[in-house]
Protein backbone atom coordinates (compact mmCIF):
# COMPACT_ATOMS: atom_id res chain seq x y z
CA UNK A 1 0.00 0.00 0.00
CA UNK A 2 1.34 3.14 -1.37
CA UNK A 3 1.44 6.14 1.15
CA UNK A 4 0.18 9.71 0.52
CA UNK A 5 2.09 13.45 1.38
CA UNK A 6 1.06 14.44 4.26
CA UNK A 7 -0.60 18.13 2.36
CA UNK A 8 -3.15 15.34 0.66
CA UNK A 9 -3.64 14.11 4.24
CA UNK A 10 -4.66 17.79 4.88
CA UNK A 11 -7.05 18.14 2.35
CA UNK A 12 -8.77 15.05 3.92
CA UNK A 13 -9.19 16.38 7.00
CA UNK A 14 -10.81 19.84 5.64
CA UNK A 15 -13.03 17.42 3.68
CA UNK A 16 -14.03 15.74 7.24
CA UNK A 17 -14.32 18.87 9.03
CA UNK A 18 -17.06 20.24 6.46
CA UNK A 19 -18.76 16.57 6.81
CA UNK A 20 -18.48 17.33 10.43
CA UNK A 21 -20.79 20.53 10.23
CA UNK A 22 -22.94 18.38 8.37
CA UNK A 23 -23.28 15.07 10.77
CA UNK A 24 -23.15 16.98 14.14
CA UNK A 25 -26.56 18.68 13.40
CA UNK A 26 -27.96 15.20 12.81
CA UNK A 27 -30.16 13.46 15.48
CA UNK A 28 -29.22 11.02 17.33
CA UNK A 29 -31.97 8.92 15.83
CA UNK A 30 -30.64 9.63 12.27
CA UNK A 31 -26.85 9.12 13.04
CA UNK A 32 -28.12 5.32 14.33
CA UNK A 33 -30.25 4.52 11.21
CA UNK A 34 -27.07 5.00 9.42
CA UNK A 35 -25.38 2.85 12.10
CA UNK A 36 -27.88 0.17 11.14
CA UNK A 37 -26.91 0.28 7.44
CA UNK A 38 -23.15 -1.06 9.10
CA UNK A 39 -23.98 -3.17 10.94
CA UNK A 40 -26.00 -4.68 7.86
CA UNK A 41 -22.84 -4.94 5.76
CA UNK A 42 -21.06 -6.83 8.32
CA UNK A 43 -23.50 -9.46 8.58
CA UNK A 44 -24.12 -9.63 4.98
CA UNK A 45 -20.47 -9.52 3.81
CA UNK A 46 -19.07 -11.25 7.05
CA UNK A 47 -17.05 -13.58 4.72
CA UNK A 48 -15.67 -11.18 2.77
CA UNK A 49 -14.39 -8.74 5.57
CA UNK A 50 -12.96 -11.56 7.39
CA UNK A 51 -10.95 -13.42 4.62
CA UNK A 52 -9.49 -9.57 4.37
CA UNK A 53 -8.19 -9.95 8.01
CA UNK A 54 -6.87 -13.41 7.98
CA UNK A 55 -5.11 -12.62 4.47
CA UNK A 56 -3.85 -9.04 5.95
CA UNK A 57 -2.23 -10.41 9.37
CA UNK A 58 -2.93 -14.51 9.04
CA UNK A 59 -5.11 -14.78 12.03
CA UNK A 60 -6.90 -17.66 11.17
CA UNK A 61 -10.33 -17.76 9.33
CA UNK A 62 -12.66 -18.87 12.47
CA UNK A 63 -11.27 -16.19 14.67
CA UNK A 64 -11.55 -13.30 12.00
CA UNK A 65 -15.31 -14.28 11.23
CA UNK A 66 -15.59 -13.75 15.02
CA UNK A 67 -13.83 -10.43 14.91
CA UNK A 68 -16.06 -9.20 12.20
CA UNK A 69 -19.28 -10.61 14.35
CA UNK A 70 -18.23 -9.15 17.10
CA UNK A 71 -18.20 -5.71 15.57
CA UNK A 72 -21.93 -6.17 14.75
CA UNK A 73 -22.71 -6.59 18.23
CA UNK A 74 -20.94 -3.68 19.38
CA UNK A 75 -23.03 -1.88 16.41
CA UNK A 76 -26.29 -3.56 18.41
CA UNK A 77 -25.19 -2.49 21.80
CA UNK A 78 -24.47 1.24 20.74
CA UNK A 79 -27.88 1.59 18.63
CA UNK A 80 -29.96 0.03 21.77
CA UNK A 81 -28.10 2.36 24.31
CA UNK A 82 -26.63 5.60 23.09
CA UNK A 83 -30.01 7.60 22.95
CA UNK A 84 -30.14 7.00 26.45
CA UNK A 85 -26.40 7.84 27.24
CA UNK A 86 -26.74 11.38 25.31
CA UNK A 87 -29.42 12.40 26.52
CA UNK A 88 -29.19 15.88 28.24
CA UNK A 89 -28.89 14.95 31.88
CA UNK A 90 -31.06 17.38 34.55
CA UNK A 91 -28.68 18.24 37.61
CA UNK A 92 -31.08 19.29 41.00
CA UNK A 93 -29.00 22.68 41.95
CA UNK A 94 -29.94 26.37 43.37
CA UNK A 95 -30.78 27.32 39.90
CA UNK A 96 -34.02 27.41 38.70
CA UNK A 97 -32.72 24.52 36.02
CA UNK A 98 -29.55 23.38 34.79
CA UNK A 99 -28.59 20.28 33.01
CA UNK A 100 -25.58 18.40 31.46
CA UNK A 101 -25.29 18.09 27.23
CA UNK A 102 -23.39 16.01 24.99
CA UNK A 103 -21.92 17.29 22.37
CA UNK A 104 -19.28 16.44 19.67
CA UNK A 105 -15.97 17.81 19.69
CA UNK A 106 -14.98 17.89 15.68
CA UNK A 107 -12.80 15.60 13.35
CA UNK A 108 -10.77 13.12 15.43
CA UNK A 109 -7.64 11.00 14.34
CA UNK A 110 -7.73 7.26 15.32
CA UNK A 111 -4.15 5.82 14.95
CA UNK A 112 -4.59 1.77 14.84
CA UNK A 113 -2.65 -1.37 15.32
CA UNK A 114 -2.95 -4.34 13.18
CA UNK A 115 -3.67 -7.61 16.00
CA UNK A 116 -7.49 -7.05 16.07
CA UNK A 117 -7.94 -4.63 12.37
CA UNK A 118 -11.02 -4.50 12.43
CA UNK A 119 -12.33 -4.78 16.01
CA UNK A 120 -10.15 -1.92 17.27
CA UNK A 121 -11.56 0.51 14.83
CA UNK A 122 -15.12 0.24 15.80
CA UNK A 123 -14.41 0.24 19.40
CA UNK A 124 -13.00 3.66 18.48
CA UNK A 125 -15.38 4.39 15.83
CA UNK A 126 -19.01 3.80 17.10
CA UNK A 127 -19.83 5.04 19.86
CA UNK A 128 -18.18 8.42 19.07
CA UNK A 129 -19.63 8.64 15.36
CA UNK A 130 -22.98 8.57 17.09
CA UNK A 131 -22.24 11.39 19.45
CA UNK A 132 -21.75 13.28 16.24
CA UNK A 133 -17.76 13.56 15.62
CA UNK A 134 -16.34 12.56 12.28
CA UNK A 135 -13.11 10.50 11.58
CA UNK A 136 -9.70 10.07 10.21
CA UNK A 137 -8.11 7.19 10.76
CA UNK A 138 -4.39 5.56 10.52
CA UNK A 139 -4.07 1.76 10.09
CA UNK A 140 -0.92 0.05 10.53
CA UNK A 141 0.72 -0.51 7.63
CA UNK A 142 0.19 -4.78 7.27
CA UNK A 143 -3.36 -4.20 7.15
CA UNK A 144 -4.23 -2.41 4.14
CA UNK A 145 -6.99 -4.40 2.86
CA UNK A 146 -8.96 -4.31 6.37
CA UNK A 147 -8.83 -0.68 6.08
CA UNK A 148 -9.93 -0.10 2.65
CA UNK A 149 -12.72 -2.26 3.50
CA UNK A 150 -13.73 -0.08 6.98
CA UNK A 151 -13.46 3.05 5.01
CA UNK A 152 -16.19 1.46 2.20
CA UNK A 153 -18.12 -0.06 5.27
CA UNK A 154 -18.85 3.52 7.09
CA UNK A 155 -19.97 4.81 3.76
CA UNK A 156 -23.33 4.44 3.90
CA UNK A 157 -26.14 5.12 1.07
CA UNK A 158 -28.14 7.01 3.95
CA UNK A 159 -25.58 10.51 3.49
CA UNK A 160 -24.19 12.30 1.05
CA UNK A 161 -20.95 13.27 2.58
CA UNK A 162 -18.34 10.85 4.44
CA UNK A 163 -18.28 10.12 8.04
CA UNK A 164 -14.85 7.85 7.78
CA UNK A 165 -11.54 8.43 6.01
CA UNK A 166 -8.51 6.76 5.88
CA UNK A 167 -4.92 8.36 5.84
CA UNK A 168 -2.53 5.96 4.27
CA UNK A 169 0.35 8.23 5.74
CA UNK A 170 3.71 7.15 7.23
CA UNK A 171 3.92 6.83 10.91
CA UNK A 172 6.26 9.95 11.32
CA UNK A 173 3.77 12.20 9.95
CA UNK A 174 0.96 11.50 12.40
CA UNK A 175 2.85 14.37 14.53
CA UNK A 176 1.55 16.89 11.72
CA UNK A 177 -1.58 15.56 11.91
CA UNK A 178 -2.00 15.96 15.52
CA UNK A 179 -1.18 19.48 15.56
CA UNK A 180 -3.37 20.16 12.64
CA UNK A 181 -6.48 22.77 13.92
CA UNK A 182 -9.15 20.47 12.09
CA UNK A 183 -8.22 17.87 14.65
CA UNK A 184 -9.63 18.01 18.03
CA UNK A 185 -8.55 14.79 19.40
CA UNK A 186 -6.68 11.05 19.42
CA UNK A 187 -7.19 7.84 19.72
CA UNK A 188 -4.66 5.44 19.54
CA UNK A 189 -4.65 1.38 20.25
CA UNK A 190 -1.02 0.53 19.94
CA UNK A 191 2.59 -0.22 21.72
CA UNK A 192 4.33 1.57 24.69
CA UNK A 193 6.44 3.99 22.30
CA UNK A 194 3.72 5.20 20.00
CA UNK A 195 1.98 5.96 22.93
CA UNK A 196 4.75 8.26 24.19
CA UNK A 197 5.06 9.50 20.87
CA UNK A 198 1.22 10.49 19.91
CA UNK A 199 0.92 12.13 23.94
CA UNK A 200 3.62 14.18 23.28
CA UNK A 201 1.98 15.57 20.17
CA UNK A 202 -1.22 15.79 21.73
CA UNK A 203 -0.06 17.50 24.35
CA UNK A 204 2.53 19.97 22.94
CA UNK A 205 -1.03 21.10 21.02
CA UNK A 206 -3.37 20.38 24.37
CA UNK A 207 -5.55 18.07 22.53
CA UNK A 208 -7.29 15.23 24.17
CA UNK A 209 -5.89 11.68 23.58
CA UNK A 210 -6.82 8.40 24.85
CA UNK A 211 -4.20 5.64 24.87
CA UNK A 212 -4.77 1.98 25.17
CA UNK A 213 -1.92 0.69 25.00
CA UNK A 214 -0.11 -2.83 25.61
CA UNK A 215 -0.22 -5.04 28.38
CA UNK A 216 1.33 -7.78 30.67
CA UNK A 217 -1.82 -9.59 32.04
CA UNK A 218 -1.47 -11.65 35.07
CA UNK A 219 -3.24 -15.06 35.54
CA UNK A 220 -3.18 -16.31 39.27
CA UNK A 221 -4.57 -19.89 39.87
CA UNK A 222 -5.03 -20.33 43.34
CA UNK A 223 -4.54 -23.91 45.13
CA UNK A 224 -9.03 -24.12 45.57
CA UNK A 225 -8.98 -22.97 42.04
CA UNK A 226 -11.30 -25.43 39.38
CA UNK A 227 -8.06 -26.78 37.79
CA UNK A 228 -9.97 -27.83 34.83
CA UNK A 229 -11.79 -24.53 34.01
CA UNK A 230 -8.28 -22.64 34.35
CA UNK A 231 -6.34 -24.74 32.40
CA UNK A 232 -9.26 -24.74 29.81
CA UNK A 233 -9.79 -21.17 29.79
CA UNK A 234 -6.09 -20.96 30.12
CA UNK A 235 -5.71 -21.64 26.07
CA UNK A 236 -7.65 -19.13 24.45
CA UNK A 237 -6.50 -16.79 27.05
CA UNK A 238 -2.56 -16.84 26.01
CA UNK A 239 -3.30 -18.58 22.28
CA UNK A 240 -5.85 -16.96 20.79
CA UNK A 241 -4.70 -14.56 17.75
CA UNK A 242 -1.53 -16.39 18.57
CA UNK A 243 -0.74 -14.74 21.93
CA UNK A 244 -0.88 -11.26 19.69
CA UNK A 245 -3.64 -9.52 21.83
CA UNK A 246 -2.77 -6.54 24.69
CA UNK A 247 -5.55 -8.51 27.45
CA UNK A 248 -3.71 -11.74 26.84
CA UNK A 249 -2.26 -13.31 30.11
CA UNK A 250 0.83 -13.48 29.59
CA UNK A 251 2.46 -14.41 32.67
CA UNK A 252 0.80 -17.04 34.67
CA UNK A 253 1.16 -17.08 38.63
CA UNK A 254 0.13 -20.62 39.43
CA UNK A 255 0.01 -21.59 43.05
CA UNK A 256 3.15 -24.16 44.63
CA UNK A 257 0.18 -27.04 45.08
CA UNK A 258 -0.67 -26.67 41.70
CA UNK A 259 1.46 -26.03 39.29
CA UNK A 260 3.01 -29.41 38.36
CA UNK A 261 -0.28 -30.52 37.37
CA UNK A 262 -1.99 -27.01 36.12
CA UNK A 263 1.92 -27.30 33.65
CA UNK A 264 1.44 -31.06 32.71
CA UNK A 265 -2.80 -30.32 31.51
CA UNK A 266 -1.91 -26.92 29.78
CA UNK A 267 1.05 -28.35 27.76
CA UNK A 268 -1.01 -31.22 26.57
CA UNK A 269 -4.11 -29.15 25.85
CA UNK A 270 -1.81 -26.63 23.90
CA UNK A 271 -0.09 -29.07 22.13
CA UNK A 272 -3.29 -30.15 20.55
CA UNK A 273 -4.01 -27.01 19.02
CA UNK A 274 -4.55 -27.40 15.57
CA UNK A 275 -1.84 -25.72 12.70
CA UNK A 276 -2.77 -25.54 8.89
CA UNK A 277 -3.85 -23.06 6.26
CA UNK A 278 -5.13 -20.27 7.62
CA UNK A 279 -8.67 -20.49 5.86
CA UNK A 280 -9.33 -23.85 6.85
CA UNK A 281 -12.01 -23.22 9.41
CA UNK A 282 -10.27 -26.44 11.62
CA UNK A 283 -7.03 -24.24 12.28
CA UNK A 284 -6.91 -23.22 15.44
CA UNK A 285 -3.44 -21.41 15.84
CA UNK A 286 -1.79 -19.33 13.06
CA UNK A 287 1.72 -17.65 11.85
CA UNK A 288 1.85 -14.37 13.65
CA UNK A 289 1.56 -11.30 11.84
CA UNK A 290 5.04 -10.40 10.21
CA UNK A 291 8.39 -12.58 10.59
CA UNK A 292 10.45 -10.11 12.49
CA UNK A 293 7.27 -10.12 15.23
CA UNK A 294 7.98 -13.76 15.64
CA UNK A 295 11.65 -13.13 15.71
CA UNK A 296 11.67 -10.09 18.95
CA UNK A 297 9.67 -13.00 20.42
CA UNK A 298 12.23 -15.96 19.85
CA UNK A 299 14.59 -13.35 21.52
CA UNK A 300 12.79 -12.42 24.45
CA UNK A 301 12.42 -16.27 25.07
CA UNK A 302 16.15 -17.27 24.39
CA UNK A 303 17.40 -14.79 26.86
CA UNK A 304 14.84 -15.59 29.78
CA UNK A 305 16.42 -19.62 28.78
CA UNK A 306 19.75 -17.71 29.08
CA UNK A 307 18.51 -15.87 32.61
CA UNK A 308 17.45 -19.52 34.07
CA UNK A 309 14.24 -20.08 32.47
CA UNK A 310 13.06 -23.79 31.91
CA UNK A 311 11.58 -24.36 27.99
CA UNK A 312 8.50 -26.59 28.59
CA UNK A 313 7.62 -26.84 25.32
CA UNK A 314 7.80 -25.40 22.07
CA UNK A 315 10.35 -22.26 21.49
CA UNK A 316 10.49 -23.17 18.25
CA UNK A 317 10.16 -20.81 15.39
CA UNK A 318 9.77 -21.73 11.68
CA UNK A 319 9.42 -18.25 9.78
CA UNK A 320 6.70 -16.02 10.82
CA UNK A 321 5.32 -19.19 13.37
CA UNK A 322 6.31 -19.27 16.72
CA UNK A 323 5.20 -22.82 18.20
CA UNK A 324 2.81 -22.44 21.49
CA UNK A 325 5.43 -22.40 24.32
CA UNK A 326 5.38 -22.78 28.10
CA UNK A 327 8.10 -21.37 29.99
CA UNK A 328 8.34 -22.86 33.88
CA UNK A 329 10.55 -21.30 36.68
CA UNK A 330 10.54 -17.27 35.78
CA UNK A 331 11.87 -14.75 37.82
CA UNK A 332 10.98 -10.91 37.40
CA UNK A 333 14.58 -9.81 36.24
CA UNK A 334 13.95 -11.84 32.81
CA UNK A 335 12.37 -10.54 29.57
CA UNK A 336 9.35 -12.75 29.77
CA UNK A 337 8.39 -11.18 32.89
CA UNK A 338 9.25 -7.41 32.36
CA UNK A 339 8.80 -7.00 28.89
CA UNK A 340 4.99 -7.55 27.29
CA UNK A 341 5.71 -11.11 24.88
CA UNK A 342 3.26 -10.26 22.20
CA UNK A 343 2.87 -14.09 20.57
CA UNK A 344 2.44 -17.23 22.06
CA UNK A 345 4.38 -17.83 25.05
CA UNK A 346 3.12 -18.55 28.92
CA UNK A 347 5.36 -17.53 31.18
CA UNK A 348 5.08 -19.41 34.88
CA UNK A 349 5.57 -18.01 38.21
CA UNK A 350 4.44 -19.62 41.11
CA UNK A 351 3.58 -18.48 44.59
CA UNK A 352 2.76 -19.36 48.04
CA UNK A 353 0.48 -16.66 49.79
CA UNK A 354 -2.39 -14.93 47.97
CA UNK A 355 -1.06 -11.23 48.92
CA UNK A 356 2.21 -12.27 47.32
CA UNK A 357 0.48 -13.28 43.91
CA UNK A 358 -1.42 -9.79 44.35
CA UNK A 359 2.83 -8.92 44.71
CA UNK A 360 3.91 -10.21 41.42
CA UNK A 361 1.14 -9.38 39.34
CA UNK A 362 1.28 -5.65 40.21
CA UNK A 363 4.94 -5.92 39.68
CA UNK A 364 4.69 -5.14 35.84
CA UNK A 365 4.70 -1.59 34.29
CA UNK A 366 1.59 -2.49 32.94
CA UNK A 367 -1.77 -2.44 33.94
CA UNK A 368 -4.71 -3.36 31.74
CA UNK A 369 -6.37 -6.65 33.46
CA UNK A 370 -5.97 -9.19 35.59
CA UNK A 371 -7.23 -13.06 36.03
CA UNK A 372 -8.23 -15.00 38.99
CA UNK A 373 -8.94 -18.47 39.10
CA UNK A 374 -10.45 -19.42 42.84
CA UNK A 375 -13.34 -21.09 44.17
CA UNK A 376 -13.80 -18.41 47.06
CA UNK A 377 -14.74 -16.00 44.93
CA UNK A 378 -15.70 -13.37 47.88
CA UNK A 379 -11.99 -13.60 48.92
CA UNK A 380 -11.10 -12.47 45.84
CA UNK A 381 -13.66 -9.65 45.40
CA UNK A 382 -12.84 -8.35 48.68
CA UNK A 383 -9.15 -7.95 46.85
CA UNK A 384 -9.60 -6.24 44.11
CA UNK A 385 -9.12 -2.84 45.17
CA UNK A 386 -5.08 -3.77 46.12
CA UNK A 387 -4.75 -4.99 41.77
CA UNK A 388 -3.54 -2.08 39.62
CA UNK A 389 -5.49 -2.90 36.86
CA UNK A 390 -8.01 -1.58 34.78
CA UNK A 391 -9.85 -4.87 34.97
CA UNK A 392 -9.96 -7.80 37.27
CA UNK A 393 -11.53 -10.83 35.97
CA UNK A 394 -12.49 -13.53 38.46
CA UNK A 395 -12.55 -17.27 37.30
CA UNK A 396 -12.56 -16.05 33.69
CA UNK A 397 -10.09 -15.02 30.76
CA UNK A 398 -9.97 -10.46 30.31
CA UNK A 399 -11.95 -9.83 27.20
CA UNK A 400 -13.62 -6.93 26.20
CA UNK A 401 -16.90 -6.58 26.06
CA UNK A 402 -19.39 -3.62 24.76
CA UNK A 403 -21.56 -3.06 28.08
CA UNK A 404 -18.15 -2.90 30.39
CA UNK A 405 -15.51 -0.15 29.96
CA UNK A 406 -12.16 -1.08 28.76
CA UNK A 407 -8.67 0.97 29.25
CA UNK A 408 -5.91 0.60 31.41
CA UNK A 409 -3.65 2.18 34.12
CA UNK A 410 0.25 2.77 34.49
CA UNK A 411 1.53 2.03 31.39
CA UNK A 412 -1.27 0.45 29.46
CA UNK A 413 -2.56 3.53 28.85
CA UNK A 414 -5.41 6.13 29.80
CA UNK A 415 -8.92 6.77 28.89
CA UNK A 416 -11.88 4.06 28.39
CA UNK A 417 -13.47 2.76 25.47
CA UNK A 418 -16.78 0.80 24.97
CA UNK A 419 -20.18 1.26 27.72
CA UNK A 420 -20.84 4.91 28.41
CA UNK A 421 -18.00 5.97 29.40
CA UNK A 422 -16.58 6.07 25.65
CA UNK A 423 -19.08 9.07 25.09
CA UNK A 424 -17.98 11.11 27.16
CA UNK A 425 -14.13 10.63 26.04
CA UNK A 426 -14.76 12.22 23.03
CA UNK A 427 -17.93 15.02 23.85
CA UNK A 428 -17.65 18.56 25.42
CA UNK A 429 -19.76 17.80 28.60
CA UNK A 430 -21.97 20.61 28.47
CA UNK A 431 -23.30 22.87 32.29
CA UNK A 432 -26.35 24.68 31.24
CA UNK A 433 -27.83 26.65 34.15
CA UNK A 434 -30.81 29.01 33.49
CA UNK A 435 -31.97 31.61 36.50
P1 LIG B 1 2.43 0.03 17.11
O1 LIG B 1 3.68 -0.38 16.46
O2 LIG B 1 2.50 1.02 18.20
O3 LIG B 1 1.50 0.56 15.93
C1 LIG B 1 0.18 1.04 16.19
C2 LIG B 1 -0.15 2.12 15.18
O4 LIG B 1 0.68 3.26 15.45
C3 LIG B 1 0.12 1.74 13.75
O5 LIG B 1 -0.86 2.35 12.94
C4 LIG B 1 1.49 2.32 13.48
O6 LIG B 1 1.71 2.59 12.12
C5 LIG B 1 1.40 3.61 14.27
N1 LIG B 1 2.68 4.17 14.71
C6 LIG B 1 3.85 3.53 14.92
N2 LIG B 1 4.78 4.40 15.37
C7 LIG B 1 4.17 5.62 15.43
C8 LIG B 1 4.59 6.91 15.81
N3 LIG B 1 5.83 7.16 16.22
N4 LIG B 1 3.70 7.92 15.77
C9 LIG B 1 2.45 7.71 15.37
N5 LIG B 1 1.98 6.50 14.98
C10 LIG B 1 2.82 5.47 15.02
O7 LIG B 1 1.62 -1.22 17.68
P2 LIG B 1 1.25 -2.55 16.91
O8 LIG B 1 2.48 -3.35 16.76
O9 LIG B 1 0.44 -2.26 15.70
O10 LIG B 1 0.25 -3.23 17.94
C11 LIG B 1 0.70 -3.99 19.00
C12 LIG B 1 0.68 -3.18 20.29
O11 LIG B 1 -0.62 -2.63 20.48
C13 LIG B 1 0.92 -4.06 21.49
O12 LIG B 1 1.74 -3.39 22.41
C14 LIG B 1 -0.48 -4.26 22.04
O13 LIG B 1 -0.51 -4.61 23.39
C15 LIG B 1 -1.09 -2.94 21.77
N6 LIG B 1 -2.56 -3.05 21.78
C16 LIG B 1 -3.25 -2.48 22.80
C17 LIG B 1 -4.62 -2.62 22.85
C18 LIG B 1 -5.44 -2.03 23.97
O14 LIG B 1 -6.63 -1.94 23.82
N7 LIG B 1 -4.84 -1.63 25.08
C19 LIG B 1 -5.29 -3.34 21.86
C20 LIG B 1 -4.54 -3.88 20.83
C21 LIG B 1 -3.17 -3.73 20.79
P3 LIG B 1 2.71 1.66 11.25
O15 LIG B 1 2.10 0.33 11.16
O16 LIG B 1 2.74 2.37 9.93
O17 LIG B 1 4.02 1.65 11.96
Amino acid sequence: MSTIPVEEAFQTLEVMEGSFLKWKIFSIKERIEVLKDVKEKLLSDTKKYAEAITADMNKPITQSIAEVKKCAYLCDYYIENAEAFLEPQTVKTKWKESFVTFEPLGVLLGVMPWNFPFWQVFRFVVPNLLSGNTFVVKHASNVPKSALLLEEIFDSKKIDFPVYKNLFLKSDLIKEVIAHPVIKAVSLTGSENTGRSVAEAAGKHLKKCVLELGGSNGYIVCKDANLDLAVTTAVNARMQNAGQSCIAAKRFIIHTSVAESFIAKYKEKIEALKTGDKFDSSTEIGEMAREDLAKELEIQVQKSIEAGAKLICGGKRNGAFYAPTILSDVTEDMPVFKEETFGPVASIITFDDFDEAIAISNRSSFGLGVSVFSTNTELIKSKVPFFEEGAVFINEMVISDPNMPFGGIKNSGYGRELSHFALYEFTNIKSVVIQ
